[in-house]
């Protein structure tokens, strides 16, 4: 299927390894040019170098996604750059590790939580949408987790609580800016292989393996299929959803000293 996204422009944040740098090459390898942000500068521009060879334009936004000067600059700077923005997928995340049941939860691994997924996806929203979609076409795609569609494990409150938080937003923000042509969608990904689990056990991922019905972990190239889609024309009346892709399985067993 054709995905007529040729000469469009993406701004994926976190997008210098791992889910973020999978949806920047399947956009890219469709023909358009990526605006990378992520708070590593070296790790973005070797993303850059990658997603050059697609034939495409791209360049690193460097950044923490939760400052709100550096967002707003950001998002004048790639404009300016670029001369157009057509897809924020709002990416950057960190894990649920440091994990800590809600009765030790220190509130600095709260907020940092909350500033890093939900703020920084309320901030660069923000600052995209008065520059997308003179053509009335823009896509925001957000990133939720199974965590939430599941309900979460103890120890991961303040994860899965910034992931409802996106949930709630992305449904607001698709009735709000639904009449402008943009869709607003969250994708919510099951246990995909990247850094983020890198300090799983064997006993964790064998958890995590084991009880999908599809017995692995998701390819962060099928994440990249799907934003694919969502960026796409034929997606145009899909919007306000949060999108699993997990296998089939949204609940684990961690066993009982979980
Ligand atoms: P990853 O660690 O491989 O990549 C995350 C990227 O975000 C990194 O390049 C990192 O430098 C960047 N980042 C982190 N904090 C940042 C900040 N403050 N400012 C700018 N950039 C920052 O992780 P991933 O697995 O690719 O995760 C991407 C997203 O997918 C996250 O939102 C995560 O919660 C979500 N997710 C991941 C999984 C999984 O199993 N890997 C499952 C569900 C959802």
């Amino acid at each position: 299927m054709e995905m007529h996204l040729k000469g469009r422009v993406a701004l994926v944040t976190g997008g210098a390894r791992g889910i973020g740098l999978a949806e920047a090459a399947a956009l890219a390898a469709e023909g358009v040019s990526i605006a990378v942000n992520d708070i590593d500068a070296e790790a973005a521009a070797a993303a850059v170098e990658k997603l050059k060879d697609f034939g495409v334009d791209a360049a690193a936004f460097v950044c923490d996604v939760s400052d709100e000067d550096s967002v707003k600059a950001n998002v004048l700077k790639v404009a300016q750059r670029f001369g157009r923005l057509d897809i924020l997928i709002n990416n950057a995340g960190i894990g649920v590790r440091p994990s800590f049941a809600v009765a030790d939860m220190p509130v600095e691994a709260w907020d940092l939580m909350q500033h890093v997924h939900v703020r920084s996806t309320f901030l660069w929203s923000r600052a995209a949408i008065p520059l997308m979609c003179p053509g009335g076409y823009g896509r925001i795609i957000n990133t939720s987790s199974v965590n939430y569609t599941g309900g979460g494990r103890p120890g991961a409150s303040h994860y899965v609580a910034a992931k409802a938080a996106i949930a709630g937003f992305t449904r607001v923000l698709a009735k709000e800016v639904a009449s402008s042509g943009i869709t607003v969608n969250a994708i919510a990904p099951g246990y995909v292989a990247t850094s983020l689990i890198a300090g799983f056990s064997e006993d964790m991922l064998a958890i995590v393996r084991d009880q999908n019905p599809t017995r692995r972990l998701c390819a962060p190239e099928e994440i990249g299929a799907l934003v694919t889609f969502l960026s796409s024309r034929h997606a145009g009346f899909i919007n306000g959803e949060i999108v699993c892709i997990d296998g089939g399985r949204r609940e684990y067993y961690w066993g009982d000293d979980a």
